[in-house]
């Protein structure tokens, strides 16, 4: 689809026709699209400084936005790392927290603990992290050894997963905290995620929270880690960062990983920037988003999707077409019957194109629906929405 221009919750194509952007292009926008505040603080930085290397540089917005985000984390966190997507806010933090083990000459600890159904991004260490699914299976054989644990099955309990490790062995946890995104918008109980990161931090196993797609509110919270009563060491953010205007991504850590590359040593130098760290441009409109986040008014719209997703899902209990309809704040999902597994079903395609001639755009994760839309998404845009949802479960 060519599309010419993004206008509030509407994506709109070269021949005039509208689409409400009900999954936020990729999770990314907040605020709507061609957001003016935003638009204006990126034009202002454009003129001031657009770039500047930022190895020996730093630059005020860049410091601005940690010196705003450090005290929003849920958790005691002392620094900020910069770098540009998702993906690459992973690699960095596999690679903090294996090399922090390596400082505390704990640097046998070769083993990596992830979550079944898991998605972390497209980079190697990234897909190494994720579900050996549909997504990775070609490079199936060059990615590193993961122990997989499930959170996620109908009885899940950790004591019986506990014994598939020795947490002396094990460098990190890398985990979507309390719904896995393109693992199929798998909600899943706090509980179980509290017991596995206190048994990690008994162990001082390294608690990396990927919050790209849950951070900035997704989740009716600041962060979905506020649901849960143990903090990380390490957060992922991305996505919603900029309120989806521009590629930027943090990777906060806590004192403790700080502390332990504290050195004059420089092979102790965590060795790892893009070209583009820290974009002023991108950091100002990160600026932007966050004070456009802090508005009363922003969280009453996202209180209003959260209870409004509610009741929808109330209503989609009662049909039977509709599996395991939920929401979590912003969020809400439900699946088809599949008779092709997973991703590639063909029911995406045929729910995608429904929509679509109804004026909105949404891309199922195979047979699980979903949406997601920007907060800027007004009662009559949501309900219609809704709608869609209702008729395109009538026909397939
Ligand atoms: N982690 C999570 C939880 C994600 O949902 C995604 C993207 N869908 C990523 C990491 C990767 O982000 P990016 O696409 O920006 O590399």
């Amino acid at each position: 689809m060519p599309i010419i221009k993004g206008e509030g919750v509407y994506l709109i194509d070269e021949v005039g026709n509208k689409y409400i952007d009900a999954i936020s292009s990729w999770w990314t926008n907040l605020h709507g699209h061609g957001h003016p505040y935003i638009a204006q603080k990126i034009f202002e930085q454009a003129q001031q400084l657009e770039h500047v290397i930022f190895a020996g540089c730093t630059h005020e917005p860049a410091v601005q936005l940690a010196e705003k985000l450090l005290p929003l984390l849920s958790g005691n966190f002392s620094k900020i790392f910069y770098s540009d997507n998702g993906s690459t806010a992973v690699e960095v933090a596999l690679k903090m927290a294996i090399q922090y083990q390596r400082h505390k000459e704990q640097g046998k600890r070769n083993k990596i603990l992830a979550l079944r159904h898991s998605y972390h991004g497209d980079t190697f260490g990234a897909m190494s992290v994720s579900e050996r699914g549909v997504f990775v299976k070609a490079f199936e054989n060059y990615l590193f050894e993961v122990i997989f644990i499930d959170l996620g099955g109908k009885h899940p309990t950790l004591n019986n997963q506990y014994s598939t490790f020795n947490p002396d062995e094990v460098a990190c946890l890398i985990y979507e905290p309390m719904i896995q995104g393109a693992g199929g918008m798998n909600i899943y109980k706090a509980s179980l995620l509290n017991e596995l990161l206190k048994l990690c931090k008994q162990n001082d196993i390294i608690c990396i929270a990927d919050e790209v797609m849950t951070g900035f509110y997704r989740t009716g919270k600041m962060f979905a880690s506020e649901y849960i009563e143990e903090e990380p060491d390490i957060i992922c953010l991305s996505k919603g960062l900029t309120g989806g205007s521009l590629p930027l991504a943090i990777t906060a850590c806590n004192q403790k990983i700080f502390g332990a590359f504290l050195s004059d040593d420089l092979h102790e130098t965590f060795f790892h920037g893009h070209s583009y760290t820290a974009n002023p441009i991108a950091c100002s409109a990160a600026l932007a988003s966050l004070d456009l986040l802090q508005k009363e008014e922003c969280g009453e719209n996202i209180e209003y999707i959260s209870e409004n997703n509610c009741q929808f899902v109330q209503h989609l209990t009662e049909n039977k077409k509709c599996i395991n309809p939920r929401s979590i704040g912003t969020i809400l999902a439900f699946e088809f019957h599949s008779t092709e597994k997973e991703y590639l079903d063909k029911v995406k395609e045929e729910t995608m194109q429904l929509a679509l001639q109804e004026g909105v755009l949404i891309r199922p994760l195979g047979n699980t629906v979903y949406i997601m839309p920007p907060y800027c998404i007004t009662p009559i845009q949501l309900k219609k929405v809704y709608s869609i949802l209702q008729l395109i479960i009538e026909k397939i």
